[in-house]
C-alpha cells in the first residue's frame, strides 16, 4: 500500500485519518475544509465516494492490519466510515497509541445485534422480547412464546434490511440455519413509525443531542427523514433523548451516533412507548438532514468530537427539515437532472456521492427547510425522484 504523510494546514491542525472511504467519509470533508483539519481516508479503491473530494486517499484494505498500521502512522486520531473493521485489526490499531473513535469496547455493540441486546437488556432499557436461536425448535419455542411472526436476524454484517427476515413458521429459517452459528430472534414489534435519536459525545463527556427524527423505511430502506418528529409525546422524546444520553455514557460511545427507535402506540387512550431497534455508531443516515437543517451538522460535530473539541449547537435551522433520500435509478445523467430541479426549486439543497449509479443503491440526498410540512415532503419527494428517473418533469 502506498501511504505518504498529508499535508496539514499551518498552525498546528490536525490530521484526522478515516477508516473507509464512503459517502460519510465524504460529507466530512466540507466541514473540514472549514475548521482546517486535513482528512486521510483509507479507501477501498480510488473512485470511492471520500478519496474523489478528500486530499489524501490511500488504497488500502480495512480487514488488513498492515494496511491499517500504516495508514494510522499518519494520523492524530482515527474514526470510521462504516462498522465493518474487525476486532484484531481494532486491537492492532489501538496497540499503536494513536486516539480511535469509537474505541473497539463500544464499537462492538453496534458491529454485533446481541451483544446490544445483552447489555441494552442489562442496562434495563426498552427491547423487543429477544432470544438467541440456533435451530428451528428453538425458535418454534420462541415464537409460540412471543407470537408469530418472528423477526429473525443474523447478528452480524446486515444493513438497508440485509440480514433481517419476518418468519411465520420456524421451518422458513431453515437455509439460514444450515449455515450454522446463532440467530437473533426478536419479537414482531407493532410499531406505529420508526425514530432516530441522533447524538454526539466527546472523549471528556460532553455529549449533544439532536431533535429526535422519524424514518421512514420503503422494502426495508429509509427513503424519508422528517425533522423533528411530527407529533412526537413529549415526554417520550425526553424519555428516549435520555436513553440515547445515558447509552453514550456507559457505553462509554465517543463521536456521533445513533440510536434507532420504534414507536408503539398507547392502548386505551394511554401514553405511547418505545423499544430500541438497533445502535449506529458513526454519523448515519438519519442525520442527514443536520447539513442544511441545523446550526451543527452531524459531520461537523463527529469531527468535533472524535478530536475533543467542544461540540456545536444541535438548534434547528427552521421549523421542518425534510430529507429525501436518492436511490440510484437505471440511467446515468445525473448532471442534466440538475439544471431542471434547480430551476424548479431555488430552496433545494441537493448533495450526491459521486457514485455510479445502480438500481436501488444509495447515491445522494436532497434537504428542504421551512414551515409547510406537506410542501417540504412533496418538494423533497419530487426532487428524488426526478434525480432517480421515476418522473421526468
Ligand atoms: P439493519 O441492520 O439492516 O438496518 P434492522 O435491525 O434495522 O436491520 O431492521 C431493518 C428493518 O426491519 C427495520 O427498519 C424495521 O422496519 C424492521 N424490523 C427490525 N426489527 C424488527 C422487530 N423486532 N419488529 C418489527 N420490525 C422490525
Amino acid at each position: 500500500m502506498q501511504v505518504t504523510s498529508p499535508r496539514r494546514a499551518p498552525g498546528g491542525f490536525p490530521v484526522v485519518g478515516i477508516i473507509g472511504g464512503g459517502q460519510l467519509a465524504r460529507m466530512c470533508q466540507p466541514p473540514a475544509v472549514n475548521l482546517s483539519l486535513t482528512l486521510n481516508v483509507l479507501s477501498e479503491g480510488p473512485d470511492a465516494a471520500a478519496a474523489l473530494v478528500v486530499p489524501s486517499a490511500p488504497v488500502g484494505s480495512h480487514l488488513e492490519i498492515d494496511d491499517v498500521l500504516a495508514f494510522a502512522k499518519e494520523c492524530d486520531v482515527v474514526t470510521f466510515d462504516h462498522e465493518h473493521v474487525p476486532a484484531d485489526v481494532l486491537q492492532a490499531l489501538v496497540a499503536t497509541g494513536v486516539p480511535v473513535h469509537p474505541k473497539p469496547e463500544a464499537l462492538r455493540f453496534a458491529q454485533d445485534k446481541v451483544a446490544m441486546r445483552e447489555r441494552l437488556t442489562a442496562l434495563g432499557l426498552p427491547c423487543p422480547a429477544w432470544a438467541t436461536v440456533h435451530d428451528e425448535a428453538e425458535l418454534a419455542a420462541f415464537g409460540d412464546l412471543h407470537g408469530w411472526p418472528v423477526v429473525l436476524k443474523t447478528p452480524r454484517g446486515g444493513y438497508d434490511g440485509k440480514g433481517v427476515r419476518v418468519i411465520d413458521a420456524a421451518p422458513e429459517a431453515a437455509d439460514w440455519f444450515a449455515r450454522g452459528g446463532a440467530l437473533l430472534a426478536e419479537e414482531c414489534v407493532p410499531f406505529s413509525r420508526e425514530l432516530a435519536v441522533l447524538v454526539a459525545r466527546s472523549p471528556s463527556g460532553q455529549a449533544a443531542v439532536w431533535p429526535i427524527v422519524q424514518t421512514v423505511q420503503t422494502d426495508g430502506i429509509c427513503t424519508e427523514v422528517l425533522a423533528p418528529a411530527p407529533g412526537l409525546d413529549p415526554s417520550l422524546a425526553a424519555d428516549a433523548s435520555q436513553t440515547a444520553l445515558r447509552l453514550a455514557g456507559e457505553l462509554d460511545i465517543t463521536g456521533v451516533f445513533a440510536v434507532e427507535i420504534f414507536e408503539i402506540p398507547g392502548t386505551d387512550g394511554s401514553a405511547p412507548s418505545y423499544v430500541v431497534n438497533e445502535l449506529a455508531m458513526r454519523p448515519h443516515n438519519s442525520g442527514h438532514w443536520t447539513i442544511d437543517g441545523s446550526v451543527t451538522s452531524q459531520f461537523e460535530q463527529h469531527l468535533r468530537a472524535v478530536l475533543d473539541l467542544p461540540l456545536g449547537d444541535v438548534g434547528p435551522r427552521a421549523t421542518w427539515t425534510v430529507m429525501g433520500n436518492v436511490l440510484g435509478g437505471d440511467y446515468d445523467q445525473l448532471y442534466p437532472a440538475y439544471r431542471h430541479l434547480l430551476a424548479r426549486d431555488p430552496g433545494l439543497k441537493i448533495h450526491l456521492y459521486g457514485k455510479g449509479v445502480r438500481p436501488g443503491r444509495k447515491i445522494g440526498h436532497v434537504n428542504v427547510y421551512g414551515d409547510d410540512l406537506e410542501d417540504l415532503r412533496a418538494r423533497a419527494r419530487h426532487a428524488a425522484d426526478y434525480l432517480e428517473g421515476t418522473v421526468t418533469e
